[in-house]
């Protein structure tokens, strides 16, 4: 059970109190307070855990400050999208703000490999006025023998460069929980020159343990991807994990899914279920069209499809967009042939400004107007 206050209660602590008066009343039920900061409001909730079904729902609700109180399963109860709590929950982070009003492209390297080339991705970026990238430090691989990332050795210099092209935001995977420390003590060492968001690849979306250390962590927000080959509930449910070790500040990530039925993509496009994310649960939706489609190749109108698949999670109302990126993708050491060149960045841009106009349109044809204006 969650009793939802007001919005921006003042006096909530006092209502926080009379809600555990209400709820001592009933054995074995505990209480846990939580806030949330969204983009135009802040709102807390008590949730009651244990044996609630026998405790009526008016006990709390005609208290004063209290909003509604809505019966929960126990599945997604933090990062669920519960009763009349419609506003996305984003956050802050280093100076960029992620939620549902505005699309952030996070442009960038698949895999860190040279000081040039992250200089000249970087330098794009900020010729096109962009802060966020995605910068792999770590990277999983299928075959033991490929290129590992250039790990915690490459994080001086990428946090470097990044501080002195503007960037404020870093997409980087960690795959063991030791790799937030060594990402944090490079940014300490650096002088905090960016921010850092951790990604959570695809092939650990289900590695509880390393969700519990970056649940428990305050330094970072977590980009995590959908895992490839288990369900939308599974994926939803290891974000849980995340938010119940005390860090909600989650951007969940569509990927596309591993299935023949995808090819000749890399992976089956799932970018149907931005809608269904957003419904279900109060997180920003980023997507992924490089790993999705896998591919480099055009359409007959000249767009790439990694721009249809964009398109396709923009128009649905995604809210942040992970893309790969190469100066000279032929010498990437790691997904090049998914990897735009640089002369792309605007275009891509351009296209994800045009595509959610389209999507603001239809949303306020059905008067739901975004609170701040759009820009990638
Ligand atoms: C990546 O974004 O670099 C990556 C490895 O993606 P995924 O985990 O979705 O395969
Ligand atoms: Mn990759």
């Amino acid at each position: 059970m969650i009793v939802i206050l007001e919005p921006d209660l003042g006096g909530q602590e006092a209502t926080v109190a009379q809600v555990r008066a209400v709820a001592a009343r009933y054995p074995g039920v505990t209480v846990r307070p939580y806030e949330f900061k969204g983009t135009t409001h802040r709102f807390a909730e008590v949730h009651l855990l244990g044996p609630t079904a026998g405790v009526p729902a008016e006990a709390f609700a005609q208290l004063p400050g209290v909003r509604q109180v809505v019966r929960v399963s126990a599945k997604y109860r933090l990062i669920g999208r519960h009763g009349r709590s419609a506003e996305t929950v984003g956050f802050e982070h280093n100076g960029v703000r992620i939620d549902d009003t505005a699309v952030h492209v996070f442009a960038g390297l698949c895999a860190v490999d040279t000081p040039a080339h992250v200089d000249a991705m970087m330098a794009a970026l900020a010729r096109e006025g962009v802060v966020t990238t995605r910068m792999g430090a770590y990277k999983p691989r299928s075959s033991p023998y490929d290129f590992q990332g250039l790990g915690k050795g490459c994080l001086p210099w990428v946090f470097e460069a990044a501080g002195r092209h503007g960037i404020k935001l870093i997409a980087m995977e960690a795959t063991d929980a030791a790799h937030l420390d060594e990402i944090w003590d490079a940014l300490e060492r650096a002088g905090h020159p960016t921010g850092v968001m951790v990604q959570i690849g695809t092939r650990n979306a289900q590695n509880y343990e390393l969700l519990k250390q970056v649940g428990r962590q305050q330094e970072f927000p977590v980009l995590f991807k959908r895992g490839m080959g288990i369900t939308l509930e599974e994926s939803l449910n290891a974000c849980e994990y995340v938010a119940s070790e005390g860090n909600a500040r989650i951007v969940f990530c569509l990927r596309g899914v591993k299935s023949h039925l995808g090819e000749p993509h890399r992976n089956l496009v799932d970018f149907a279920h931005v809608p269904v994310v957003r419904r279900q649960t109060r997180l920003p939706v980023c997507i992924d069209p490089s790993h999705s489609v896998g591919t480099g190749l055009r359409a007959p109108d000249g767009l790439p499809d990694v721009f249809h698949a964009t398109a396709q999670g923009v128009v649905a109302g995604a809210s942040a967009v992970l893309v790969d990126f190469h100066p000279h993708p032929e010498c990437a050491l790691c997904d090049g042939g998914q990897a735009l060149t640089l002369d792309m960045l605007g275009p891509l841009l351009d296209h994800v400004r045009r595509v959610r106009a389209a999507y603001e349109g239809s949303a306020a044809a059905f008067g739901r107007t975004p609170v701040r204006a759009a820009s990638p």
